[in-house]
């Protein structure tokens, strides 16, 4: 945590001014809800949604009426002195000294949505300590990290069309797998999630331009929970030498709410020390990691416990290399920051690291478990500690049903 980190800001929304609650007036995370009307953006504050098309409708703010739109993009797409004007009209609204008739809602009573439309999703490696764990598993601890992994954040392309919101069924997927007796066509038998903390990418470049490190801290709108699903077994016999397909596609899921880049400013902090200096164009300036105690629970228990900032890549760092060829990025752009691993086994964003590729079971309320089973409820979660409150994110979950015929 820094200097700046603010305490509490009371807010007329009594529940937001519980110490434990995610959503104080300190977050205010843009979401996309729906109940008796259609779909449009709002703000979480305590167990409430403000609805933000009923307050452009009203007068109360102005986004050139991009909240009524059924996604965050084109908001997002209005760029940070818009993100900024928006959120302190926000905090003056449901400060105790806003008006009294603020069109609120209950989020128990609330569906929520993908919170944007997601133009591409990117994936990336950047805790040394998962890709040294998994390189362990399969080449030994003296060939673990590839050659490449101190100089660029390793990432691939995935599928944005697979990417679901909080509480969507994860069907496991059929795919072709290693037999003893040649490939098989079979339901995953080795799915397992990973902890992942997401970018969202809140400016566009154009083709052919390179940004610094420090621009890209600044392109990004805010960050959600992330569980990149992955079939292993489908994943292993595929992804020599051109990487995860079909092991990755076929879901993942991110946490409703996007905590944004200004709420979570007070605990920047440093990430995982480096003994390479990078290549100019992925220095940085400022300490590019937060402070967010992360997890992950399965079935209601909690498996591993992390900090991001044990990461050695920031998502500023993989934003300006994705653009590094020329590559455009878009408004709506998804980067997942890699699993998110520290040292020890409870500190593991997978399963595949935590029972070391199934050899090493764990016990899950009572049961020996090695991978996912149908039924299971895999669930992310997060926050920054303020001093007497918290800056989260609220649920990221995801339930495994079987393969579908
Ligand atoms: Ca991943």
């Amino acid at each position: 945590m820094t200097g700046a980190e603010p305490g509490l800001m009371p807010s007329q929304v009594l529940s937001a001014n519980r110490p434990d609650c995610d959503f104080p007036l300190n977050n205010l995370p843009y979401g996309v809800f729906s109940d008796d009307r259609g779909p449009r953006c709002g703000v979480a504050i305590g167990d409430r949604i403000l609805d933000l098309a009923a307050c452009e409708a009203q007068g109360l703010l102005d986004a050139g009426g991009t909240f009524a739109a059924p996604r965050m993009n084109d908001f997002i797409a209005r760029g940070p002195d818009a993100w900024a004007a928006a959120r302190a009209r926000l905090t003056a609204l449901l400060s105790p000294d806003g008006p009294r008739d603020l069109p609120l809602v209950a989020m128990a009573g609330a569906r929520l949505h993908l919170p944007i439309r997601v133009e591409g999703f990117t994936d990336f490696y950047a805790s040394r300590h998962h890709a040294f764990n998994v390189g362990c598993l399969f080449r030994g601890p003296d060939n673990a990290l590839p050659p490449q992994w101190d100089h660029m954040p390793i990432g691939y392309n995935g599928r944005a069309s697979s990417v679901m919101v909080s509480g969507t069924p994860v069907y496991r997927p059929m795919g072709q797998v290693a037999g003893p007796a040649g490939p098989e066509w079979t339901a995953s038998r080795r799915l397992d999630l990973e902890l992942e903390l997401g970018a969202i990418v809140g400016a566009a470049t154009a083709l052919g331009t390179r940004i610094t490190v420090d621009q890209a801290e600044d392109m990004i709108f805010g960050h959600v929970l992330l569980n990149d699903w992955s079939a292993r077994d489908i994943q292993a016999w595929e992804y020599q030498p051109l990487g995860p397909f079909q092991g990755k596609a076929f879901a993942t899921t991110i946490s409703p709410w996007i905590v944004t880049r200004a709420a979570l400013e007070p605990f920047r902090r440093a990430g995982a020390a480096r003994t390479v200096d990078p290549m100019p164009h992925l220095r940085d300036s400022r300490p590019g990691f937060h402070d967010l105690a992360m997890g992950w629970t399965l079935n209601g228990q909690v498996m591993a416990r992390v900090n991001y900032a044990v990461m050695h890549w920031s998502q500023a760092q993989a934003l300006a290399h994705h653009a590094s060829s020329g590559c455009p990025m878009n408004v709506g752009d998804l980067l997942g920051s890699g699993t998110i691993s520290g040292p020890t086994p409870d500190q593991t964003g997978a399963l595949l690291e935590m029972t070391r590729n199934g050899q090493q079971p764990v016990t899950v309320n009572g049961q020996p478990r090695t991978f996912l089973q149908d039924g299971d409820e895999v669930g992310l979660f997060a926050h920054a500690q303020g001093a007497g409150y918290r800056v989260g994110f609220g649920p990221c979950t995801g339930r495994v049903m079987p393969a579908l015929p």
